[in-house]
Protein backbone atom coordinates (compact mmCIF):
# COMPACT_ATOMS: atom_id res chain seq x y z
CA UNK A 1 0.00 0.00 0.00
CA UNK A 2 1.49 3.01 -0.45
CA UNK A 3 1.80 5.96 2.48
CA UNK A 4 3.04 9.50 2.51
CA UNK A 5 6.00 9.68 3.47
CA UNK A 6 7.30 11.69 6.34
CA UNK A 7 10.21 13.13 7.62
CA UNK A 8 12.76 12.49 8.34
CA UNK A 9 13.40 10.56 5.21
CA UNK A 10 14.40 6.77 6.17
CA UNK A 11 16.87 4.70 4.16
CA UNK A 12 15.05 2.08 2.45
CA UNK A 13 16.51 -1.23 0.96
CA UNK A 14 16.79 -1.04 -2.40
CA UNK A 15 14.35 -2.69 -4.82
CA UNK A 16 11.23 -2.92 -4.96
CA UNK A 17 9.72 -2.91 -1.98
CA UNK A 18 6.90 -5.82 -1.09
CA UNK A 19 3.59 -4.98 -0.35
CA UNK A 20 2.95 -5.58 3.67
CA UNK A 21 0.77 -8.79 2.73
CA UNK A 22 2.79 -10.08 0.57
CA UNK A 23 5.47 -9.82 3.17
CA UNK A 24 3.68 -11.51 5.62
CA UNK A 25 2.28 -13.90 3.23
CA UNK A 26 6.16 -15.07 2.58
CA UNK A 27 6.81 -14.83 6.39
CA UNK A 28 3.61 -17.41 6.88
CA UNK A 29 4.65 -20.25 9.16
CA UNK A 30 4.60 -23.35 7.22
CA UNK A 31 6.35 -26.09 9.62
CA UNK A 32 4.15 -27.67 12.07
CA UNK A 33 6.71 -28.39 14.50
CA UNK A 34 7.94 -24.39 14.69
CA UNK A 35 4.13 -23.68 15.10
CA UNK A 36 4.06 -25.77 18.31
CA UNK A 37 7.28 -24.36 19.33
CA UNK A 38 5.68 -20.95 19.07
CA UNK A 39 2.97 -22.16 21.33
CA UNK A 40 4.52 -23.86 23.71
CA UNK A 41 3.28 -27.21 22.82
CA UNK A 42 5.59 -30.51 22.01
CA UNK A 43 6.84 -30.21 18.41
CA UNK A 44 5.61 -33.56 17.28
CA UNK A 45 1.79 -32.93 17.87
CA UNK A 46 1.25 -31.84 13.99
CA UNK A 47 1.46 -35.06 11.93
CA UNK A 48 4.23 -35.17 8.86
CA UNK A 49 2.37 -37.42 6.83
CA UNK A 50 -0.99 -35.50 6.77
CA UNK A 51 1.06 -32.19 5.99
CA UNK A 52 2.86 -33.88 3.27
CA UNK A 53 -0.77 -34.25 1.32
CA UNK A 54 -1.82 -30.50 2.21
CA UNK A 55 1.07 -28.19 4.08
CA UNK A 56 0.48 -26.87 6.40
CA UNK A 57 -0.02 -23.00 6.08
CA UNK A 58 -0.51 -20.08 8.61
CA UNK A 59 0.29 -16.58 8.49
CA UNK A 60 2.03 -15.45 12.22
CA UNK A 61 -0.68 -12.81 13.14
CA UNK A 62 -2.92 -15.65 13.16
CA UNK A 63 -0.87 -17.79 15.13
CA UNK A 64 -0.47 -14.95 17.85
CA UNK A 65 -4.40 -15.32 17.75
CA UNK A 66 -4.03 -19.06 19.41
CA UNK A 67 -3.87 -19.78 23.25
CA UNK A 68 -0.18 -20.74 24.43
CA UNK A 69 0.20 -24.59 25.91
CA UNK A 70 -3.46 -25.14 24.71
CA UNK A 71 -3.40 -28.10 21.92
CA UNK A 72 -7.35 -27.84 21.97
CA UNK A 73 -7.43 -24.68 20.81
CA UNK A 74 -10.09 -24.16 18.34
CA UNK A 75 -8.01 -21.88 15.78
CA UNK A 76 -4.78 -24.37 15.85
CA UNK A 77 -7.54 -27.03 15.28
CA UNK A 78 -8.26 -25.07 12.37
CA UNK A 79 -4.51 -25.92 10.76
CA UNK A 80 -2.93 -28.21 12.40
CA UNK A 81 -2.44 -31.09 10.75
CA UNK A 82 -3.27 -34.49 12.33
CA UNK A 83 -2.88 -38.03 11.94
CA UNK A 84 -6.51 -38.75 11.89
CA UNK A 85 -6.91 -36.92 8.56
CA UNK A 86 -5.09 -39.87 6.80
CA UNK A 87 -7.48 -42.29 8.09
CA UNK A 88 -10.09 -43.43 5.39
CA UNK A 89 -13.62 -42.62 5.72
CA UNK A 90 -17.16 -43.89 4.33
CA UNK A 91 -18.59 -41.01 2.19
CA UNK A 92 -15.82 -38.94 2.12
CA UNK A 93 -14.31 -38.30 -1.38
CA UNK A 94 -12.81 -35.96 -3.54
CA UNK A 95 -15.44 -33.31 -5.16
CA UNK A 96 -17.81 -34.12 -2.52
CA UNK A 97 -19.97 -30.92 -3.74
CA UNK A 98 -20.13 -32.07 -7.94
CA UNK A 99 -17.88 -29.10 -8.99
CA UNK A 100 -16.34 -31.24 -11.47
CA UNK A 101 -19.93 -31.52 -12.87
CA UNK A 102 -20.92 -27.71 -13.21
CA UNK A 103 -18.36 -26.32 -15.23
CA UNK A 104 -19.59 -23.48 -17.40
CA UNK A 105 -16.28 -22.85 -19.08
CA UNK A 106 -12.83 -23.76 -17.15
CA UNK A 107 -13.03 -22.39 -13.96
CA UNK A 108 -16.74 -20.93 -13.84
CA UNK A 109 -18.77 -23.03 -12.10
CA UNK A 110 -22.35 -22.35 -12.83
CA UNK A 111 -24.90 -24.41 -10.14
CA UNK A 112 -27.48 -21.90 -8.73
CA UNK A 113 -29.70 -19.46 -11.34
CA UNK A 114 -28.59 -16.05 -11.02
CA UNK A 115 -25.37 -16.36 -9.46
CA UNK A 116 -21.78 -18.16 -11.29
CA UNK A 117 -18.72 -19.08 -9.11
CA UNK A 118 -15.57 -18.18 -11.06
CA UNK A 119 -12.95 -20.08 -9.05
CA UNK A 120 -9.97 -17.40 -9.87
CA UNK A 121 -6.90 -18.83 -7.76
CA UNK A 122 -5.92 -22.25 -5.69
CA UNK A 123 -3.94 -20.10 -3.58
CA UNK A 124 -4.94 -19.33 -0.18
CA UNK A 125 -3.43 -16.99 3.21
CA UNK A 126 -3.61 -19.81 5.10
CA UNK A 127 -4.73 -23.99 4.31
CA UNK A 128 -7.57 -25.31 6.62
CA UNK A 129 -8.07 -28.57 7.37
CA UNK A 130 -11.47 -28.91 6.74
CA UNK A 131 -11.38 -27.41 2.72
CA UNK A 132 -13.50 -28.97 0.70
CA UNK A 133 -11.38 -27.83 -2.05
CA UNK A 134 -8.79 -29.19 -0.51
CA UNK A 135 -8.59 -32.00 -3.82
CA UNK A 136 -9.87 -29.60 -6.13
CA UNK A 137 -7.70 -29.66 -10.08
CA UNK A 138 -6.46 -26.49 -9.61
CA UNK A 139 -3.69 -26.84 -11.75
CA UNK A 140 -6.50 -27.10 -14.42
CA UNK A 141 -8.08 -24.21 -13.65
CA UNK A 142 -7.41 -20.19 -15.35
CA UNK A 143 -4.51 -18.29 -13.51
CA UNK A 144 -4.68 -14.99 -15.39
CA UNK A 145 -6.56 -12.89 -17.23
CA UNK A 146 -6.48 -14.20 -20.22
CA UNK A 147 -7.32 -17.55 -19.30
CA UNK A 148 -10.13 -15.99 -17.62
CA UNK A 149 -11.30 -14.99 -21.20
CA UNK A 150 -13.96 -18.24 -21.90
CA UNK A 151 -15.82 -17.82 -18.68
CA UNK A 152 -15.95 -13.94 -19.31
CA UNK A 153 -17.28 -14.44 -22.48
CA UNK A 154 -20.24 -17.31 -20.94
CA UNK A 155 -20.96 -14.61 -18.18
CA UNK A 156 -21.67 -11.93 -21.37
CA UNK A 157 -23.10 -14.80 -22.99
CA UNK A 158 -26.19 -16.03 -20.55
CA UNK A 159 -28.28 -12.67 -19.04
CA UNK A 160 -30.07 -14.68 -16.36
CA UNK A 161 -27.06 -14.10 -14.83
CA UNK A 162 -26.77 -11.22 -12.61
CA UNK A 163 -23.94 -11.70 -10.07
CA UNK A 164 -20.14 -12.91 -10.06
CA UNK A 165 -18.88 -14.57 -7.09
CA UNK A 166 -15.08 -14.62 -6.97
CA UNK A 167 -14.05 -17.80 -5.29
CA UNK A 168 -10.79 -20.13 -5.45
CA UNK A 169 -8.93 -20.72 -3.60
CA UNK A 170 -9.14 -17.60 -2.22
CA UNK A 171 -9.44 -14.59 -4.56
CA UNK A 172 -8.09 -12.04 -2.55
CA UNK A 173 -4.26 -14.09 -3.32
CA UNK A 174 -4.31 -12.42 -6.97
CA UNK A 175 -2.69 -9.06 -6.66
CA UNK A 176 -4.95 -5.96 -7.06
CA UNK A 177 -3.86 -4.79 -10.37
CA UNK A 178 -5.20 -8.25 -11.54
CA UNK A 179 -8.55 -7.86 -9.66
CA UNK A 180 -8.99 -4.33 -10.83
CA UNK A 181 -8.85 -5.45 -14.19
CA UNK A 182 -11.11 -8.06 -14.03
CA UNK A 183 -13.81 -6.05 -11.98
CA UNK A 184 -13.36 -3.77 -15.37
CA UNK A 185 -14.00 -6.85 -17.42
CA UNK A 186 -17.19 -8.07 -15.40
CA UNK A 187 -18.12 -4.52 -15.40
CA UNK A 188 -18.79 -4.57 -18.89
CA UNK A 189 -21.21 -6.75 -19.14
CA UNK A 190 -24.44 -5.27 -18.72
CA UNK A 191 -26.55 -8.01 -17.00
CA UNK A 192 -24.13 -8.29 -14.44
CA UNK A 193 -25.30 -6.11 -11.37
CA UNK A 194 -23.09 -7.63 -8.63
CA UNK A 195 -20.08 -8.71 -7.61
CA UNK A 196 -19.36 -11.01 -4.83
CA UNK A 197 -15.95 -11.89 -2.74
CA UNK A 198 -15.69 -15.34 -1.20
CA UNK A 199 -12.63 -14.62 1.53
CA UNK A 200 -11.07 -15.63 4.49
CA UNK A 201 -7.40 -12.92 3.65
CA UNK A 202 -9.47 -10.17 6.14
CA UNK A 203 -9.95 -13.16 8.98
CA UNK A 204 -6.55 -14.52 8.88
CA UNK A 205 -4.58 -11.57 7.43
CA UNK A 206 -6.26 -8.14 7.46
CA UNK A 207 -2.66 -6.46 6.65
CA UNK A 208 -4.53 -7.62 3.02
CA UNK A 209 -7.57 -5.34 3.02
CA UNK A 210 -5.42 -2.09 1.28
CA UNK A 211 -7.08 1.13 -0.24
CA UNK A 212 -6.24 -0.88 -3.25
CA UNK A 213 -8.75 -3.29 -2.58
CA UNK A 214 -11.24 -0.95 -1.65
CA UNK A 215 -10.46 1.21 -4.76
CA UNK A 216 -11.18 -1.59 -7.28
CA UNK A 217 -14.24 -3.17 -5.08
CA UNK A 218 -15.90 -0.33 -4.40
CA UNK A 219 -14.60 1.59 -8.14
CA UNK A 220 -17.39 0.11 -10.75
CA UNK A 221 -20.93 0.17 -11.36
CA UNK A 222 -21.21 -3.15 -10.03
CA UNK A 223 -22.75 -3.31 -6.02
CA UNK A 224 -19.92 -5.08 -4.28
CA UNK A 225 -20.76 -8.03 -1.69
CA UNK A 226 -17.71 -9.16 0.72
CA UNK A 227 -18.56 -12.99 2.51
CA UNK A 228 -15.42 -13.21 5.08
CA UNK A 229 -15.10 -17.00 6.60
CA UNK A 230 -14.53 -17.36 10.40
CA UNK A 231 -15.42 -19.91 12.42
CA UNK A 232 -14.83 -18.70 15.83
CA UNK A 233 -15.12 -15.31 18.18
CA UNK A 234 -11.45 -15.69 19.10
CA UNK A 235 -10.33 -15.11 15.30
CA UNK A 236 -12.04 -11.82 15.23
CA UNK A 237 -9.40 -9.32 17.19
CA UNK A 238 -8.56 -5.74 16.71
CA UNK A 239 -6.34 -6.19 13.56
CA UNK A 240 -9.53 -8.01 11.83
CA UNK A 241 -11.82 -5.56 13.52
CA UNK A 242 -9.98 -2.85 11.57
CA UNK A 243 -9.68 -4.17 8.70
CA UNK A 244 -13.26 -5.00 8.30
CA UNK A 245 -14.29 -1.52 9.73
CA UNK A 246 -12.09 -0.10 6.62
CA UNK A 247 -14.81 -1.74 4.56
CA UNK A 248 -17.29 -1.13 6.04
CA UNK A 249 -17.07 2.64 6.13
CA UNK A 250 -16.41 2.15 2.81
CA UNK A 251 -20.17 0.88 2.14
CA UNK A 252 -19.42 -2.64 1.32
CA UNK A 253 -22.35 -5.14 3.14
CA UNK A 254 -20.65 -7.87 5.07
CA UNK A 255 -21.67 -11.59 5.78
CA UNK A 256 -19.91 -14.34 6.99
CA UNK A 257 -20.25 -18.02 6.28
CA UNK A 258 -18.56 -20.47 8.82
CA UNK A 259 -18.21 -24.26 8.96
CA UNK A 260 -19.66 -26.14 11.51
CA UNK A 261 -16.38 -28.23 12.81
CA UNK A 262 -16.35 -30.37 15.77
CA UNK A 263 -13.16 -29.23 18.65
CA UNK A 264 -13.86 -25.73 17.08
CA UNK A 265 -17.30 -24.12 17.14
CA UNK A 266 -19.74 -27.01 17.62
CA UNK A 267 -21.20 -25.36 20.83
CA UNK A 268 -24.26 -22.86 21.31
CA UNK A 269 -21.68 -20.89 23.76
CA UNK A 270 -19.14 -20.62 20.59
CA UNK A 271 -21.73 -20.05 18.32
CA UNK A 272 -23.83 -17.39 19.70
CA UNK A 273 -20.22 -15.24 20.61
CA UNK A 274 -19.12 -15.68 16.92
CA UNK A 275 -22.33 -13.87 16.18
CA UNK A 276 -22.25 -11.33 18.47
CA UNK A 277 -18.58 -10.74 17.64
CA UNK A 278 -19.42 -10.80 14.29
CA UNK A 279 -21.98 -7.80 14.36
CA UNK A 280 -19.36 -5.95 16.63
CA UNK A 281 -17.36 -5.80 13.69
CA UNK A 282 -19.57 -4.93 11.30
CA UNK A 283 -20.48 -8.16 9.89
CA UNK A 284 -23.71 -9.89 9.49
CA UNK A 285 -23.87 -14.00 9.65
CA UNK A 286 -25.15 -15.22 6.75
CA UNK A 287 -24.56 -19.17 6.65
CA UNK A 288 -23.37 -21.60 8.81
CA UNK A 289 -22.27 -24.49 6.42
CA UNK A 290 -22.55 -28.51 7.28
CA UNK A 291 -18.95 -29.83 6.52
CA UNK A 292 -18.63 -31.20 3.30
CA UNK A 293 -17.61 -35.31 3.40
CA UNK A 294 -14.00 -34.20 1.71
CA UNK A 295 -11.26 -36.96 2.22
CA UNK A 296 -9.01 -36.31 5.03
CA UNK A 297 -11.94 -34.04 7.24
CA UNK A 298 -14.10 -37.09 8.37
CA UNK A 299 -12.66 -36.03 12.48
CA UNK A 300 -14.44 -32.61 11.70
CA UNK A 301 -17.89 -34.18 10.85
CA UNK A 302 -20.69 -32.97 13.61
CA UNK A 303 -24.24 -35.07 13.16
CA UNK A 304 -26.88 -32.63 11.68
CA UNK A 305 -29.54 -33.35 14.37
CA UNK A 306 -26.65 -32.06 16.74
CA UNK A 307 -26.28 -28.45 14.55
CA UNK A 308 -30.13 -28.61 14.38
CA UNK A 309 -30.62 -28.53 17.71
CA UNK A 310 -27.87 -25.57 17.97
CA UNK A 311 -29.41 -23.53 15.71
CA UNK A 312 -32.78 -23.61 17.43
CA UNK A 313 -31.39 -22.84 20.46
CA UNK A 314 -29.25 -19.88 18.70
CA UNK A 315 -32.71 -19.01 17.76
CA UNK A 316 -33.82 -18.91 21.31
CA UNK A 317 -30.98 -16.76 22.11
CA UNK A 318 -30.28 -14.10 19.86
CA UNK A 319 -31.99 -11.61 17.86
CA UNK A 320 -33.14 -13.33 14.24
CA UNK A 321 -30.28 -11.89 12.56
CA UNK A 322 -27.78 -13.05 14.23
CA UNK A 323 -28.93 -16.80 13.38
CA UNK A 324 -27.00 -18.19 10.50
CA UNK A 325 -28.85 -20.16 7.88
CA UNK A 326 -27.69 -23.77 8.36
CA UNK A 327 -27.48 -25.37 5.17
CA UNK A 328 -25.32 -27.94 3.31
CA UNK A 329 -24.17 -27.86 -0.46
CA UNK A 330 -25.79 -31.19 -2.00
CA UNK A 331 -24.98 -32.17 -5.52
CA UNK A 332 -27.60 -31.71 -8.25
CA UNK A 333 -29.92 -29.22 -5.93
CA UNK A 334 -31.04 -25.81 -7.03
CA UNK A 335 -29.68 -23.85 -3.99
CA UNK A 336 -28.12 -24.56 -0.82
CA UNK A 337 -29.97 -26.92 1.04
CA UNK A 338 -31.17 -25.26 4.49
CA UNK A 339 -31.12 -27.80 7.40
CA UNK A 340 -33.04 -26.22 9.77
CA UNK A 341 -36.43 -26.16 8.34
CA UNK A 342 -36.62 -29.73 7.20
CA UNK A 343 -38.41 -32.60 9.11
C1 LIG B 1 -22.39 -21.75 -2.75
C2 LIG B 1 -22.33 -21.41 -4.17
C3 LIG B 1 -22.93 -20.24 -4.66
C4 LIG B 1 -23.54 -19.20 -3.74
O1 LIG B 1 -24.72 -19.61 -3.17
P1 LIG B 1 -25.57 -18.50 -2.39
O2 LIG B 1 -26.69 -19.25 -1.80
O3 LIG B 1 -25.97 -17.48 -3.40
O4 LIG B 1 -24.65 -17.88 -1.38
C5 LIG B 1 -22.91 -20.00 -6.01
N1 LIG B 1 -22.36 -20.87 -6.87
C6 LIG B 1 -21.78 -22.01 -6.45
C7 LIG B 1 -21.20 -22.93 -7.45
C8 LIG B 1 -21.74 -22.31 -5.09
O5 LIG B 1 -21.15 -23.43 -4.69
S1 LIG C 1 -9.22 -20.21 2.95
FE1 LIG C 1 -11.08 -21.19 2.12
S2 LIG C 1 -10.43 -22.15 0.19
FE2 LIG C 1 -8.58 -21.67 1.37
S3 LIG C 1 -8.08 -23.53 2.54
FE3 LIG C 1 -9.35 -22.24 3.87
S4 LIG C 1 -11.47 -22.93 3.50
FE4 LIG C 1 -10.20 -23.70 1.79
Amino acid sequence: MDSVAAPPPVVRPKGPAASPWKQALREAIRDPAELCRLLGLPPDLGDRAAAAGFGLLVPRGYAARMRHGDPADPLLRQVLPVGEETLEAPGFGVDPVGDLASQGAPGLLHKYRGRALLVTTGACAVHCRYCFRRHFPYEESPKGLADWAPAVDYLAADDSIHEVILSGGDPLSLVDETLARLADQLAAIPHLRRLRIHTRWPIVLPERVTDALVGWLTGTRLAPVVVVHANHAQELDATVAAALGRLARAGVPLLNQAVLLRGVNDSVVAQAELSERLIEVGVTPYYLHQLDRVAGAAHFAVPIEQGRAMVEELRARLPGYLVPRYVEERPGNRSKTPLDSLP
